[in-house]
């Protein structure tokens, strides 16, 4: 018989009384949790997030229906940072996982979330970065938790790159851009952002964390503040909604 360290079975004998005591089910469609990985979320859910496939533009991540190099968009307008990764789409259950994280504050998914960052980064970028960074949260909503901070040190962490924190912020609040028609998105986001030390990110090589890529907007506006200071930035994103 295989024998298990103590660390092995206390973690069992810990989830086998959460079950007794506990029945936990699923936040996102009610089943059960029984197996051990099954956290917040099961694994029909987990099943059911949708990766990002096939050929994609290599500037934005836009996912294509043919093997062109860049999408439409890219063509006529390039983007100002170097390339955008994105893991899955933003529907269905992951788009439900990081709106039980950031909003529901459901803590047990930053491992999922960040973990999903984290093998994004690994298989898809192998360029150098000499920061990671977040796109900032509203400033009330940074005080008390942030959701992107708390999956880039998963990143951090592994690959060994020095977070920066607390140098890109947001100055004020500003209305969710999903929520406005194009023209509103850009004037909405004017000086919204602000570099505390500029000169930190001068001439690096950035890596831009956010949660959901849909136009772009939000993560053109930060990473045109790094550019003025001469940075390259490429930007890291855990779903995208086009
Ligand atoms: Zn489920
Ligand atoms: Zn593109």
């Amino acid at each position: 018989m295989k024998k298990h360290s103590p660390r092995f079975l206390l973690a069992e004998a810990a989830h086998s009384l959460r079950l007794v005591f506990f029945d936990p089910r699923c936040r996102r469609c009610g089943n059960s949790l029984v197996f051990h990985d099954e956290i917040i979320v099961c694994r029909n859910c987990v099943g059911e997030v949708l990766p990002v496939s096939g050929p994609v533009c290599l500037r934005c991540g836009k996912m294509l229906n043919d093997s062109a190099r860049l999408c439409g968009d890219c063509m006529l307008r390039p983007p100002v940072f170097v390339r955008n990764v994105s893991f899955g789409l933003y529907k269905g259950a992951l788009r439900e996982f990081i709106l039980l994280y950031k909003y529901a504050e459901l803590h047990p998914l930053r491992r999922r979330l960040g973990g999903y960052l984290l093998e994004l980064f690994e298989t898809q970028l192998d360029e150098r970065f000499d920061f990671i960074m977040t796109v900032p949260q509203d400033p009330a909503r940074h005080r008390e938790f942030d959701h992107l901070l708390e999956m880039a040190k998963i990143v951090a962490k592994k690959s060994g790159i020095p977070l920066l924190k607390k140098n890109l912020v947001k100055r004020r609040k500003t209305e969710p851009q999903s929520r406005l028609p194009l023209k509103q998105r850009l004037r909405n986001l004017d000086g919204a952002f602000e570099l505390k030390r500029p000169r930190q990110v001068s001439a690096k090589r950035i890596l831009l964390i956010d949660d959901v890529f849909t136009t772009g907007t939000t993560i053109t506006r930060c990473a045109e503040l790094l550019i003025r200071q001469g940075a390259e930035v490429t930007t890291l994103t855990l779903a995208r909604s086009v």
